[in-house]
């Protein structure tokens, strides 16, 4: 437990994980540590990743064993299959069957980077012909590298979405949210809106609230605010293993380590992937409450941050432009037990802030921001908060609108919580913008790859940087500081 500040940066959080130690509970971080040291094929993209069933073939990183596959595909090859698996998976995950629609902003920012990586406008059939070339190793590095690079653009106008809401939507996080006698529902995963809404009033319009909704992570969009967040998504697990929840909404998309610390608990589980019955709920959450020890810890009911969330490219223009000439960082991305949580988006944002820029974040990182009070109205500059999902997409359509996607000095991903956040990585790179991504990626088993990468990407005028380690908050400071 000396080590416990490498886990988390929230005092709170360290009291939780204390008492889930004397208690016995294996929880995410622990997993992690006994899964170290991760498979190292892997981590460098010298794992096969073609569709192909003479493998699995690796390449040894050291040179002492295999030099090349089966079929003879040397690293290079391997490295730029593996990469453009994972981007086209990143696409995957947010394809909806149908062809994007092409939307002005994002499309002129891309028009460089179309132009470079072949000519054509970016399409589904990026997705077949990229799906095609990993069947078995016939196209060179250089072209898996530009078909990635066309993937990440494609992720981006798939993921874009325009909001037309013309007022910020409120929002809660932090521990104070737990303090009070009542059951705690939280939710989790991606439930149906409708149903949390509905849940969510019923309990409102009770004289005596009889339980309390709140979400352990998720951003889930109320009618005039965000559902109050207790936790970040990396908390979630840690959380449940006080006892301090009552009962567990669960709507697709649930990390499964939440079903095993619910198990273990007894807690309640109930599927909110659909309409669920809000009587048997209330009352599974209260036979829980009443039956079992609670949490011996009580935080601080002071222990919650404000923030205002800007949906709209709008909203975001008009705060953009009231920030007269100072420089832009967008920080943001979800919670990984590979970095002490909290710690970047925290210290990176406060140390922005000093030198002059205008901060916006989304997703775990903005939660993090608020629980700091660093996006609080009163302050002097409040970080503003994105879209959880498509943040920096929209913060850069709306800084180019205003022409002032120079004053851009970065994008920082703290995590990566699925490949399309990879893949608009990449497509925001390719737009023209200076990305960096906090945690590794499988790219260091090629240097050929590597700068074939940052060579097409420079030629589209953006960057993407990335370590081949956890990195550390002042580096990215510093890369920040580079511009
Ligand atoms: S494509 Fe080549 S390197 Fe990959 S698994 Fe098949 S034989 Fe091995």
């Amino acid at each position: 437990m000396e080590t416990i500040h490498l886990k988390t940066v929230d005092p709170f959080s360290q009291d939780l994980l204390r008492a889930a130690e004397q208690k016995g509970f294996d929880l995410n971080w622990e997993r992690y540590e006994n899964l170290q040291p991760q498979d190292g094929f892997l981590r460098l993209g010298l794992s096969c990743p073609y569709g192909c069933m003479q493998g699995p073939c690796r390449i040894d990183p050291f040179g002492r064993g295999p030099k090349r596959g089966l079929c003879g595909l040397d690293r290079d090859g391997m490295v730029g299959a593996f990469f453009l698996r994972l981007i086209l998976q990143g696409v995957l995950e947010v394809f909806k069957e149908k062809e994007p629609s092409f939307k002005q902003n994002i499309q002129s920012l891309s028009e460089k980077a179309i132009e470079k990586t072949g000519g054509s406008q970016v399409s589904v059939s990026d997705i077949h012909r990229s799906a095609t070339m990993l069947v078995r190793p016939a196209q060179s590095p250089a072209d898996m590298v530009r078909q990635s690079i066309r993937l990440g653009i494609l992720a981006c106008h798939l993921m874009y979405r325009e909001n037309e809401s013309t007022q910020y939507i409120p929002c809660k996080a932090g521990y104070g949210l737990l303090s009070g006698k009542q059951p705690i529902i939280g939710v989790a995963g991606a439930p149906d809106r409708e149903s949390i809404n509905a849940l969510y009033e019923t309990l409102c319009q009770k004289e005596t609230e009889p339980a309390r909704l709140l979400s352990l992570g998720e951003w889930i969009e109320l009618k005039n605010q965000f559902l109050p967040c207790v936790c970040t998504t990396g908390e979630a697990e840690l959380l449940l293993s006080s006892g301090k929840i009552s009962l567990l909404l669960s709507g697709p998309k649930t990390d499964p380590g939440l079903f095993e610390i619910c198990r273990r608990l007894n807690i309640p589980v109930v599927d909110a992937g659909s309409s669920f019955e809000i009587d048997n709920i209330l009352r599974s959450a209260r036979d829980y409450h009443s039956t079992h020890s609670q949490i011996e810890a009580e935080p601080d009911p002071s222990m919650i941050g404000e923030g205002q969330v800007a949906l709209s490219a709008n909203l975001l223009q008009q705060a953009f432009k009231s920030g007269k000439d100072a420089r832009v960082a967008i920080v943001g991305g979800f919670d990984t037990p590979q970095l002490s949580l909290g710690w970047i988006p925290a210290e990176l944002t406060k140390a922005l802030r000093g030198m002059d820029h205008l901060v916006a974040a989304w997703g775990d990182a903005a939660l993090w921001v608020i629980k700091e009070g660093l996006s609080a109205p009163e302050q002097p500059s409040p970080v503003m908060i994105l879209d959880p999902y498509r943040g920096p997409l929209h913060a850069v359509s709306a800084l180019a609108a205003i022409g002032r996607i120079d004053t851009l000095s970065g994008i920082c991903f703290t995590g990566l919580s699925g490949c399309h956040e990879l893949a608009v990585a990449l497509g925001l790179a390719a737009m023209g913008n200076r990305v960096c991504i906090a945690t590794p990626l499988p790219l260091w088993g090629s240097e050929t790859i590597r700068n074939l990468l940052s060579d097409n990407l420079k030629d589209c005028g953006g960057l993407l940087m990335h370590y081949d380690h956890p990195a550390e908050a002042e580096e990215i400071l510093d890369w920040f500081a580079q511009t």
